[in-house]
């Protein structure tokens, strides 16, 4: 048997799972969906990326190690997941033991024979950060892009990998290989690449404390991206299970986003060569997701949460919308409506039509049992003809991961059995009693439905469940071969009552509920007035825009933070009663506007030198709290007049 292995890319384990990682797992789960019911021995792999400074940081700032924190969060994708429906077969974390071996094996080798060695790095580092920054991600005047601060040169003892050694190789395996990276501008982003300057990788650090020791020394740690390639091969037991690794790896296939081609395309084929080990047979690199024509962001708070939309419209329209709006390797633009349009048009009405319409004609006149046909006629050849041709066609189109093609494809196939059913109008064959004729019609469209659950069912599997099961089929579509399906088979089958497959959104009531449901701006009402005062008593209060350099938590306190502040030519202490509103990492790293003047005070034990500005208002019992920030750029110490 053909083996067939894919995998997404581990996930980096501090994210909120997005519609880019939902994205990326769907395209896959349906890829090793399609392949198994194609009859290949298929292997699909997910996981999270576990290692790095920032876990680290984020642990610390909650008080707990890096392990029990990646313990606890890494389980928001497993979780999202199950929502989604994904059936991968293995999850790995890069923090296991299993992983951990085989990255130092890899690591030892390479020293072994001498495609890694030692030499120093440098590059530009943020203090604060811990953190290189390069000079693509730099802000203006070489700036932290996390905390804006003034980045440093920073130079290190690092082990490097000798990329430049097999790049020749690798051009040549490209030059014979054209699926080796898909789609073909990919391919070609790559080539230039590879044809130019690749240089030696570092792939260690003294500065990194979270991450895989390197045995023979200890000062070092792996660089998190060299540890994190390693996962596809751990997965399939290049250390621990020699014959599983020669069942998949020859087949092995990577998905990825386009932001992350180089490593997948360049840096591990590369690291593969070295390794002796075959390079993937293909990476396969999809576009990126705006949300209603703008960019996906945090402050804009229109990042799509996947958990919602499962929950909302359920896992298979989402699934769906996904695959079929975005020709695979574009970007995409996610919109809901556009997804309610969707699911109207194409699961309630082609598809849910047609289970609808077909069950009821087989209830009705042939008393719930799909009769045997005896005579065949053009149309009916028509339509099982083409049954044939999209079996085929779907095969060439899901080899170049064409998902968007591959539905068009089933679709017309379902619509053309909808015009069917208009083209031979069975209400009438049966009042005309013309019973061979009508048994013809009703075992073409039962059929037609038959085969349309095993084609949808790696796209939309709870609902091709469903519809299997309506049309009173035995087992599951999930496990069946779709190689299997012999036109009238079905015969004799007895079908369930129809039910309703997606139900219909209303537009009208969807965008009026849509409405009621967006936060409202919400106008405080300014009950309690100060007394007034003149220009002189608000010149009074000497306010200056200032840097949050540290947040502490005050142990005894549920509302203060301790946090250190620069004004630029001083820096102060100060406890602010936010620690309800905000989370450290939110604030570290911020410009704020404070007042300066306010005489200290002790709260909790701590001397608080000045009060930093937020704006608060109360709605429906809560208190919401917004930072005065300024907007845009402006020195430390500025005066705020
Ligand atoms: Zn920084």
């Amino acid at each position: 048997m053909k083996s067939f292995y894919i995998t997404t890319p581990i996930y980096y384990v501090n994210d909120i799972p997005h519609i880019g990682h939902a994205y990326t797992t769907i395209a896959c789960d349906v890829m090793a969906r399609y392949k198994r019911m194609k009859g290949f021995d298929t292997h699909f792999l997910t996981g999270t990326d576990e290692h790095g400074q920032k876990i680290q940081q984020a642990a610390e700032a909650k008080g707990m190690t890096p392990q029990e924190l990646v313990d606890k969060i890494h389980v928001n994708f497993r979780e999202l997941w199950k929502v989604l429906n994904i059936s991968n077969d293995d999850f790995i974390r890069t923090t296991e033991d299993r992983h951990v071996r085989v990255v130092q094996a890899m690591f030892k080798k390479l020293i072994d024979q001498g495609d890694i060695y030692k030499g120093s790095y440098e590059g530009w580092y943020c203090v604060p950060c811990e953190t290189y920054v390069p000079e693509s991600s730099m802000g203006e005047n070489r700036t932290c892009p996390d905390c804006g601060r003034p980045l440093t040169t920073m130079k290190e003892e690092s082990y490097f990998f000798r990329a430049s050694k097999y790049a020749p190789q690798l051009i040549e395996h490209y030059e014979k290989n054209l699926q080796g990276v898909m789609p073909r501008i990919r391919y070609n982003e790559i080539m230039s690449f590879l044809r130019g300057d690749v240089r030696d990788q570092s792939v260690s650090r003294t500065t990194l404390k979270w991450g895989i020791p390197i045995p023979s020394d200890e000062k070092h740690v792996v660089y998190v991206w060299f540890d994190a390639l390693i996962n596809y091969a751990t997965a399939v037991g290049y250390l621990d299970d020699p014959e599983m690794f020669k069942r998949y790896w020859p087949n092995v296939r990577h998905m990825v986003g386009k932001d992350i081609i180089r490593f997948h395309c360049v840096i591990w084929p590369l690291m593969l060569l070295a390794l002796g080990i075959n390079v993937p047979v293909s990476v396969i690199a999809h576009g990126w997701w705006t949300v209603d024509g703008e960019k996906m962001s945090k402050s804009k708070g229109n990042v799509v949460d996947p958990f919602k939309m499962a929950e909302l419209y359920g896992a298979d329209a989402f699934r769906y919308f996904l695959l079929r709006e975005v020709p695979f390797g574009n970007d995409g633009d996610f919109s809901e409506l556009a997804m309610v349009g969707r699911v109207n048009s194409d699961l309630a009405n082609d598809l849910g039509n047609l289970l609808n319409r077909t069950l009821q004609m087989i209830m009705n006149y042939s008393g719930g049992v799909v009769p045997a046909a005896k005579e065949k006629d053009a149309l009916s050849e028509e339509v099982r003809k083409l049954s044939e041709s999209t079996v085929t066609q779907l095969d060439g189109v899901m080899d170049t991961f064409s998902y968007d093609e591959a539905l068009k494809l089933i679709w017309v196939f379902i619509a053309r059995a909808n015009k069917y059913i208009d083209e031979t109008s069975p209400w009438k064959l049966d009042k005309e009693g013309q019973k061979d004729k009508l048994a013809t019609v009703l075992l073409t469209l039962y059929e037609a439905l038959r085969l349309s659950a095993l084609l949808v069912a790696p796209f939309i599997p709870d609902s091709a469940i469903k519809i299997w099961k309506q049309l009173g089929l035995q087992g599951s579509p999930l496990t069946s071969l779709i190689d299997d399906f012999r036109w009238g088979d079905g015969a004799g089958s007895h079908v369930a009552k129809a039910e309703v497959l997606f139900p219909r959104i209303d537009v009208e009531e969807w965008k009026k509920a849509r409405a009621a449901s967006a936060p409202k701006e919400s106008v405080a009402p300014a009950t309690e007035h100060e007394p007034e005062i003149d220009i002189e008593g608000f010149k009074s209060v000497e306010m200056r825009v200032a840097q949050v350099i540290k947040v502490e938590e005050i142990p005894r306190s549920k509302n203060l933070y301790k946090l250190d502040v620069d004004l630029g030519y001083e820096k102060r202490v100060i406890c602010s009663g936010i620690k309800r509103f905000f989370k450290p990492e939110e604030l570290e790293g911020r410009r704020i506007v404070m007042v300066t003047n306010l005489k200290p005070a002790k709260l909790c034990g701590i001397e608080s030198n000045g009060m930093i500005l937020a704006a608060s208002v109360h709605e429906e019992g809560n208190e919401k709290v917004s930072l005065i920030v300024p907007a845009s750029d402006i020195p430390l110490g500025s005066r705020v007049k």
